[in-house]
């Protein structure tokens, strides 16, 4: 599925910065059918100031048509440091002395749950090391969901553990879970090879390969990603479209979601990378990435500074953590030895929603799709004619109004409840009248209204 001389052919013979040839290809990205893998070596090249304005505008058009102005909100949950891998660029590896390992037992868990619930989340990414059994992973979920605090509780999780067998999946997916997600970090083999050196996740086939089984499953919603930093961001690039694409073709339906998180230090690392990703090439990749997948989502992670997150939401991300911590117990006990990367992020999910709103973003908490059915194909059946967005906002707006009634600082409610009149007022009237009636039930203490 991965052809990695197609992909170092695309690199070596796309033509050096041509602004007409750029410019066709960003119209032919306008009609939202997607880049081909020559068109993304083409647009990689772009490094005159203008012509890559001329590509963040066209990325941050995109994103408007079909996503609008919503923002979706997310923390990460780590249920265990615990490995079996040695993943050089990682604090959970096994041979790391340095970290300290810990499981989640179910008491702690629903004290984490709470302080996620408290902080104003809905949807949750589970993420586990390798090592942890499945009964271990379905009991965390099975109690996440049914962990309640006041007004408030977790309405989707999203998971990403290793790779599982078939029928593993299909209990996966019988737990309800939103999307699965997994990473194949780099796509480059011999790269893959040097930074995977022990355990079942040196097997590059067999990581390949499990998006496929968690597919064939019955988990229509997955996600893939690429550790940017391991090995030539253009050659990951291109092999995440290939992936993509090859999914689409394959299963009737491409990834829910693409992850762009970058290489950054852990506790006792000593890899040291030769392809660090700048931040100029990083914000590129991310409006190309835009444009030649338009109905994909892109998740960013705490990863990254405040400063590059909110450069790259105007770029194309539909979706970004907030206020997380990378250990298990961290939401409730953060010493910081039990953490798998350095966050780039530090603020809570309230600081990190007054900035997205001063931007004019829309946070959303919205859960709907997967709720109601609309996953994989039905989803796509939605966001090709670019009708999601006709979700996506009165969702947006409910969960906001949600959010603000329940959890909001004072400066952020008030900053909050603007916003949301400047968006009912550009709605058309019977809109707005509809919307504001389904808010006043959210004022008057209904909660979980959803569309
Ligand atoms: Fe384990 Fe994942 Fe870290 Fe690798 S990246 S050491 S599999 S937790
Ligand atoms: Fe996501 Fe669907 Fe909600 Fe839009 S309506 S934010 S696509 S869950």
């Amino acid at each position: 599925m991965i052809h990695s001389s197609l992909i170092s052919q695309s690199i070596d013979n796309a033509l050096p910065e041509d602004v007409l040839q750029v410019r066709e290809i960003l119209s032919k990205a306008y009609e939202l059918q997607g880049l081909t893998l020559s068109d993304v070596a083409a647009l990689m090249n772009v490094k005159r100031p203008e012509l890559l304005n001329e590509l963040f505008h066209a990325a941050s058009d995109i994103k408007e048509k079909i996503y609008g102005d919503r923002l979706v909100l997310f923390a990460p949950l780590y249920v265990s440091n615990m490995c079996v891998n040695e993943c050089v660029y990682c604090a959970f590896r096994k041979e790391n002395k340095l970290l300290r390992r810990c499981t989640l037992t179910k008491d702690q868990l629903i004290q984490d749950v709470k302080a996620l619930i408290d902080q104003g989340h809905k949807r949750l990414l589970l993420v586990a090391g390798e090592g942890v059994t499945l009964s271990t992973l379905l009991e965390a979920i099975e109690t996440t969901y049914a962990t309640k605090n006041d007004h408030g509780e977790i309405r989707r999780i999203n998971v990403n553990v290793a790779p599982l067998t078939l029928d593993e999946f299909k209990q996966l997916k019988a737990a309800k879970i939103g999307t699965y997600q997994l990473f194949q970090e780099t796509y480059h083999r011999e790269t893959y090879k040097q930074v995977h050196t022990h355990g079942p996740k040196s097997d590059y086939d067999g990581r390949m390969t499990a998006i496929d089984r968690a597919m064939q499953a019955g988990i229509d919603d997955v996600g893939i990603g690429a550790l940017l930093g391991l090995y030539d961001w253009r050659f990951e690039l291109l092999a995440l479209l290939q992936h993509a694409k090859y999914l689409e073709k394959t299963f009737g339906v491409g990834p829910h979601t693409i992850s762009v998180p970058r290489l950054e230090p852990a506790l006792g690392m000593t890899y040291v990378s030769k392809h660090r990703v700048s931040d100029q090439d990083f914000l590129k990749l991310v409006a190309i990435l835009r444009l030649a997948v338009p109905y994909t989502g892109i998740i960013l992670s705490t990863r990254e500074s405040p400063r590059i997150r909110r450069q790259a939401l105007a770029l194309g991300v539909s979706q970004i953590s907030a206020g997380s911590r990378t250990n298990p117990g961290g939401y409730t006990d953060d010493d910081g030895q039990a953490n798998q990367f350095e966050l780039g992020d530090h603020r809570s999910l309230d600081e990190v929603i007054y900035d997205v709103i001063s931007m004019g973003y829309l946070p959303s908490f919205c859960t709907s799709c997967y709720r109601l059915g609309r996953t994989g194909e039905h989803f796509m059946e939605l966001a090709k004619p670019g009708a999601i967005k006709e979700k996506c906002s009165p969702n947006a707006l409910l969960t906001f109004q949600e959010y603000l009634n329940d959890y909001a600082s004072a400066k952020t409610r008030q900053l909050g409840e603007l916003l949301i009149q400047q968006k009912l007022q550009q709605m058309s009237s019977s809109k707005r009248q509809m919307i504001q009636s389904l808010l006043d039930r959210v004022k008057q203490c209904e909660r979980d209204i959803y569309i």
